[in-house]
């Protein structure tokens, strides 16, 4: 390694690296590189919050240091489509003074939620082995392979030498459209010489390899064989190789397919545009034809594998879907891996359906799900081609970035000079000059949590209440039911704010308490166990009722409490 052609000259500004989000936490995956004047940031990403926390739908990370540097920021880049590297695109758009960069199936999903944020920014498309210019930076993108096509890794040349970002990986040797992940290009990287490589860490915890996305086609082969009505297939809308491997099925054992929820309808339609999911003719039927077919004869690919409250899948488990109903003998499969926090809505999901005589099958009883991210070898693997002279672990919690900094001291310890490890946490500065690379201080960092906005799943009404919040005000009801009974403790509470004061609105508000316990008493059982639906519901009752009784439609917002 020669890391001496890349040494640091003398006169020419550092280069600080500060990661925004992602490191100590899964999501919110983002980072700044700043040299001089000019800051760039690569992934904007997002984390939905859990059960717990009423009202918010979305998290991003706090963008003080963009602020501290308004003007600056000229590339936001993306490594791929999944929503904790884009899902906080819209937040960091008003501070770039650039360019937007991404592959093609990227920028497509990023243009749903330009549309809906009316974001209008100068986009660049690029493919890898592009090279462009950034001030003092030149960036090149080099094939990976992950869970969904056309990701990058991300070559950074600053006047202090080249950094590599990997964005998400593993080392997929059989990618299902051909492309396979540019090793030889980390090989060449490594022996020009890599000042700092910063590594996705979310399963160095896995030993040994984490396996092709084609393994899970045998497990559906065998799923389609046997089922004798529906199959309906929860999974990640952006898992296009997992959707092509349903879809070729589908053809070869005469079902139809129906993509059902919004996101997994829009996906669809984005990659089918863009060339990265092909469906045979006649083979795709809307979901509204679902019930024309007979059982045997159709295959749902739909959202809500996290257990997500108002997803297909969590709608049709409770039998509150307007075209997709659960009949004995179809089968669930969820194809993903629960996201930690969400197993217990998932779960709930899954006692619903179990309710319906209806068979789930997840990865522990069949192979209908492989992991997107290199597992311990492959990190190995990567780490050896590349050998670099920092090493900064990313993407993981701590003890997945500790686990891998270990594991990289262990791959480079007969090297001339082993590796320095940086092990950062969000809001470090990583600084490169001529006295090498360490932690520089700290910047500002933090989450912001959006109520509303939520991409994908949320119903239109939540946004039309956003824009109506300013005028209407809003209404808090406050329910405490009793953990034991399932019924609730006294009569609800209206708390408000901003909503219509005169005489009459102690009156509206103490009846709305009663319109409260009137549609918890009215709920469905499954409504009643699900706090998500039962939220659901009293928004929708109390929101009709201010509505009838003051021409007002204030934002409502139910905490539903265990007590
Ligand atoms: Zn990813
Ligand atoms: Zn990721």
């Amino acid at each position: 390694m020669s890391v001496s052609a890349h040494a640091p000259t003398e006169g020419v500004p550092p280069v600080d690296v500060v990661p925004l989000g992602g490191l100590g936490e899964f999501g919110l995956n983002m980072m700044a590189i700043s040299c001089g004047e000019t800051t760039i940031v690569i992934d904007a990403g997002a984390m939905f919050p859990e059960l717990d926390l009423p009202g918010v739908d979305l998290i991003v990370p706090d963008l003080a240091y963009l602020e501290d540097r308004k003007g600056q920021l000229k590339a936001l880049v993306l490594t791929h489509a999944h929503e904790d590297h884009i899902g906080g695109v819209p937040y960091v758009l008003p501070h770039l003074n650039g360019a937007l960069y991404g592959t093609s199936l990227t920028l497509g999903i990023v243009a749903n939620k330009l549309e809906e944020h009316s974001l209008e920014p100068n986009i660049i498309e690029i493919k890898p082995g592009s090279v462009i210019s950034v001030g003092p930076f030149t960036l090149e993108f080099v094939r990976v392979t992950h869970s969904m096509p056309d990701c990058v890794a991300v070559v950074i040349r600053t006047p202090q030498g080249v950094l590599l970002h990997t964005g998400d990986f593993k080392v997929d040797q059989t990618p299902l459209d051909g492309e396979a992940f540019d090793l030889h290009r980390f090989a060449q990287l490594g022996s020009e010489g890599v000042l700092a490589m910063f590594c996705d860490s979310t399963n160095i915890d896995r030993r040994g390899y984490t396996g092709s996305e084609a393994e899970v086609e045998d497990a559906f082969e065998e799923i389609f064989t046997s089922t004798e009505g529906k199959i309906i297939v929860a999974t990640f809308a952006s898992s296009l190789y997992r959707l092509q491997i349903i879809v070729d099925l589908a053809a070869q054992f005469d079902r139809k397919v129906a993509f059902v929820g919004r996101g997994m309808i829009e996906n669809s339609q984005i990659a089918q545009r863009l060339g990265f999911l092909h469906l045979p003719t006649g083979v795709a039927i809307k979901d509204s034809d679902v019930p024309i077919f007979p059982a045997q004869d159709v295959v749902c690919l739909a959202t809500g594998s996290q257990g997500e409250a108002n997803a297909a899948l969590s709608r049709i488990a409770i039998d509150d879907h307007r075209h997709v109903e659960l009949k004995e003998g179809d089968r669930v499969v969820l194809s993903a891996r629960a996201i930690p926090g969400n197993e217990k809505a998932i779960g709930r999901v899954m006692n619903h359906i179990a309710r319906r005589g209806v068979d789930v099958i997840t990865e522990s009883n069949k192979h209908v799900h492989v992991s997107g991210h290199g597992s311990e070898e492959e990190l190995k693997l990567v780490l050896s081609l590349v050998r670099p002279k920092y090493f900064v672990p990313v993407h993981g919690e701590y003890r997945q970035l500790a686990q891998h900094a270990r594991v990289a001291k262990f791959v480079t310890r007969g090297l001339p000079t082993p590796v320095e490890v940086l092990t950062a946490e969000n809001g470090d500065v990583l600084r490169f000059d001529v006295a090498g690379g360490r932690k520089h201080g700290k910047a500002p960092v933090g989450r912001v949590l959006i109520d509303g906005t939520r991409v994908g799943e949320v119903d239109d009404e939540v946004l039309r209440d956003r824009r109506h919040i300013a005028s209407d005000g809003l209404v808090v009801p406050v329910v405490a039911i009793n953990a034991q009974s399932g019924k609730i403790e006294g009569v609800p509470e209206l708390v408000a704010r901003g909503f219509v004061s005169d005489d009459g609105t102690a009156d509206i508000l103490a009846e709305g308490g009663r319109v409260v316990a009137t549609t918890i008493a009215e709920a469905s059982v499954e409504e009643r166990g699900d706090p998500g639906l039962m939220k659901e519901r009293i928004r929708v009752e109390l929101r009709r009722f201010l509505k009838k009784r003051t021409g007002r439609r204030p934002m409502v917002l139910p905490v539903v409490m265990e007590v």
